[in-house]
């Protein structure tokens, strides 16, 4: 698969640095000061743009909102302290009382608890369709406030036809959202497609070193600047300037690292696919038909699933495992797995249990180091977790 590179500007800022800095400075700093009386009577009269506070605007986290727009191809940014918070950002200000949501099933954990415990006690009101169904979405969304996306989605890493839907919610008035974390904009450019709003958890591949929390939403100018109103001002959970160096940082080989992800996530699932202690692989790149057209998927990240045979201790095969380390998150340069069986105990609202993930689900995110080395630690725990020989 060739991947296009419209982005030469990840490798080096376009705007004029500083001092001709090789790289951005940090502007490590809470609030802006001003010469006289004038000056902040400008600004707060809407005359001037002069910087004020760090929870509206910092250089540094402006030049990180400038680069995500560039790779999105969209108008505006707005970063904050985690993807989480971006979530917050890009749905809270759109609804009320009354509305509702169009989720895809099997979206991320922490975004399903959002709106089954806040946004219902609120009075918003999610359903949830298989992404798949494109009909079944698209049947969905008249009287609906927003749909929210996330292709693939977590865990089952299912697909969803961003043009199609995109163009339906645009003509019947429903928002268009999605989470855009796992193709990046290396792969993925969802305002293509007519998505209106795209969030980036950028603790993932973004910053790509599981160095820093931050989160990403990027769109239309007048959504963003409602977005802006509400969320960085009144919810304040804004990036902080040390964050939007890092990711920047980690943003100068997104390309490359990309690039490797996607082959050694490849060469793992087609592997594990054919080996008969595995009874599943949920991989977008293994899907004979998949939804194709504009701002849809160019290429994989390397963040996948898979489904151990009945006969092989799950426990067992995590334990075994020498240089994949069991954690959460992704992104980074580490390989990490993390055993549904342990996520299904979660209490609460548990996307688990409400869309049924299998227990014998593992998730595997696949980092840089050599692929042979992860497939032989792979089938070595393979070995190992076996309870009965076949
Ligand atoms: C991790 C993750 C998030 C949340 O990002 P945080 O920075 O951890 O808040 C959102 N969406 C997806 C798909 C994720 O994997």
């Amino acid at each position: 698969m060739t991947i296009p590179d419209p982005h030469p500007d990840l490798i080096s800022p376009t705007r004029p640095v500083p001092l001709d800095a090789s790289a951005p400075p940090i502007f490590q700093a809470s609030s802006f000061l001003f010469d006289d009386y004038a000056q902040i009577a400008d600004v707060f009269a809407g005359h001037s743009d002069r910087l004020v506070y760090s929870r509206g605007d910092n250089p540094t986290v402006s030049e990180l909102e400038g680069l995500i727009v560039r790779l999105e191809g969209t108008e505006a940014a707005r970063g904050f302290s985690s993807g989480m918070a971006a979530i917050c950002g890009a749905v809270l200000p759109f609804v009320q009382s009354g509305d509702r949501i169009v989720a895809v099933e099997h979206l991320y954990s922490d975004a399903f608890r959002l709106f089954e415990t806040v946004l219902r006690r609120f009075g918003v009101d999610t359903v949830y369709v298989d992404g798949r169904d494109t009909q079944a979405m698209i049947d969905a969304l008249p009287g609906a406030r927003l749909v929210y996306l996330e292709s693939p989605t977590s865990w089952t890493f299912r697909l969803q036809d961003l043009h199609a839907i995109g163009q339906a919610a645009r003509r019947l008035g429903v928002i268009s959202v999605i989470d855009n974390s796992w193709a990046t904009p290396i792969f993925q450019r969802p305002a293509d497609a007519g998505i209106d709003l795209i969030v980036h958890a950028a603790s993932k591949y973004l910053s790509g070193h599981s160095d820093t929390l931050g989160g990403l939403v990027t769109g239309p100018r007048g959504m963003i600047a409602r977005i802006d109103d509400e969320a960085t001002h009144l919810f304040g959970g804004r990036m902080a300037p040390m964050d939007a160096f890092l990711i920047l940082r980690g943003m100068r080989t997104l390309r490359l690292r990309m690039q490797t992800h996607m082959q050694t996530g490849l060469t793992l699932a087609h592997a594990l696919k054919k080996d008969q202690r595995v009874t599943a692989v949920h991989h977008p790149g293994l899907l004979a038909d998949r939804p194709s057209g504009p701002g849809m998927l160019m290429g994989f990240g390397g963040l996948f699933a898979f489904d151990l045979a009945e006969g092989i201790d799950v426990e067992r095969f995590c334990n075994a495992l020498q240089v994949v380390r069991i954690g959460v998150s992704w992104g980074g340069p580490e390989s990490l797995i993390i055993p549904g069986q342990a996520a299904c105990g979660l209490a609460g609202a548990n996307v688990f249990r409400r869309f049924g993930v299998s227990p014998r689900t593992i998730r595997l995110a696949a980092g840089l180091e050599p692929a042979t080395l992860l497939l032989t630690d792979l089938l070595q725990a393979l070995d190992h977790a076996q309870t009965v020989t076949a």
